[in-house]
């Protein structure tokens, strides 16, 4: 039987195994990751508001992977050997058919420093550390800010950053204890969010200002002490530093034959194929794919590239060639707590709605929605 495995059990993976299952790919499917959960990190921002528990965004997948007859490995996958399709994993290596990368991206850890500041996306220990951190403070400064990877600008993730200044905002209001803190945030760009396109930048910079949130933009970071944070224009002391780095690929990507992108990522093609290694797709943050500037690392990205990457490879195994192109779509419902921001943006359209109660409302439902698949 034609052995098919998947690395990682994130977005990209799990929607890739209902999309074989769904295309009638009778295959044997393996999927390999360190545990056998899915982590619903987009929702790991209602934390530190009490919101959400950790718990909550913690699926288990037995059940998921026993309706869709996938088998999965309790292993971390340490490199490749792409030309004779073995995956080295910290379980022994196994060897499939069509092999699918799913394993998420990386923040760069090279700034000196880092390890003073928490990196939000960093999972959902880094939102709990968040809420300790917050509900021990009786006051001060919480800088937040982020970079991006100067190989390829296109790899970071803005959105969360924004979320998390505009929830604790709103939260410390709601506490009665804003004026007690000081919020600023910083980035290298004077635009930050730019991706988004230009007018939601207007937008975030003018709820910042609306929010008596300071800004310290434009400056090239230096370094990050326990109690400040310096940049090429100038020093911010602070408190509690979240600093979103730029992304990379994953780390195991050192320890195999595969093509990668300037900025360390799997280089792929707009069907998702790696290049130069038939057999071999990727979807999701570990990939860098041909498309606009603005192509988010994004679970709806993601999710859009496994749906395209699980197609090629069902055609591929019937004998016929792949076809199916991922769009690129960025849908994001910046969420400020009690309200949110939507920001569309397909080809040259680019919808930008300013906060609103039921965006947060829509954010939460659709949480319901795409989960109960996993459920
Ligand atoms: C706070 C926050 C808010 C976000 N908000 C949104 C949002 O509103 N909308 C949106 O679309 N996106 C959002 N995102 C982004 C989204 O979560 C990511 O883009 C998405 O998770 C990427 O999916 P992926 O499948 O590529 O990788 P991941 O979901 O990161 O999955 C990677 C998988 O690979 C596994 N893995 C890692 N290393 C290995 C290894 N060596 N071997 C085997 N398995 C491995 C992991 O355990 C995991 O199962 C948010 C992210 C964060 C952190």
């Amino acid at each position: 039987m034609t052995r098919i495995a998947i690395l990682g059990s994130g977005f990209a993976a799990l929607t890739a195994v209902r999309e074989l299952r769904r295309q009638k790919v009778e295959a044997e499917i393996t999927v390999v990751s360190p545990r056998e959960e899915l982590h619903y990190l987009p929702s790991s921002i209602w934390i530190p508001a009490g919101l959400r528990k950790a718990e909550a965004l913690r699926l288990p997948l037995a059940a998921f992977f026993a309706r869709h007859q996938v088998k999965h490995v309790k292993a971390s996958v340490t490199g490749m050997q792409a030309a004779e399709k073995v995956i080295e994993t910290d379980a022994g290596p196994i060897t499939a058919d069509q092999i699918l990368i799913a394993t998420g991206g990386r923040f760069i850890r090279k700034l000196p420093g880092v390890e003073n500041a928490i990196i939000p996306c960093e999972g959902i220990l880094a939102a709990e550390q968040i809420a300790v951190r917050l509900k021990a403070m009786v006051g001060g400064t919480i800088a937040i800010g982020m970079a991006t990877n100067p190989n390829e600008p296109g790899a970071m993730r803005g959105g969360p950053m924004f979320e998390y200044l505009f929830i604790l905002d709103t939260l410390l209001r709601r506490e009665g204890r804003r004026d007690k803190f000081r919020l600023v945030f910083f980035s290298p760009s004077s635009r930050p969010g730019q991706r988004l396109g230009e007018k939601a930048v207007d937008g975030i910079l003018k709820e910042m200002a609306k929010r008596g949130v300071e800004t310290h933009l434009g400056h090239k970071m230096v370094r990050i002490e326990p109690a400040k944070v310096v940049t090429e224009g100038g020093e911010i002391a602070a408190d509690l530093i979240l600093f979103q780095p730029g992304m990379t690929g994953p780390a195991w990507l050192a320890n195999a034959d595969l093509p990668l992108s300037p900025g360390g990522m799997v280089l792929a093609d707009g069907l998702c194929r790696v290049a130069d290694r038939p057999g071999i797709w990727v979807a999701g943050d570990a990939g860098s794919y041909p498309g606009p500037d603005w192509m988010p690392k994004q679970a709806h990205q993601a999710d859009l590239q496994a749906k395209a990457a699980a197609a090629n490879i069902a055609a591929t195994l019937k004998g016929e060639a792949p076809k199916a192109a991922f769009e690129a779509e960025l849908v994001c419902i910046m969420d400020s707590l009690d309200r949110g921001m939507l920001v569309f943006r397909r080809g040259k359209i680019n919808i930008v709605l300013s906060a609103l109660k039921p965006l947060h409302w829509l954010k939460r439902m659709f949480e319901n929605h795409y989960l109960r698949a996993y459920r």
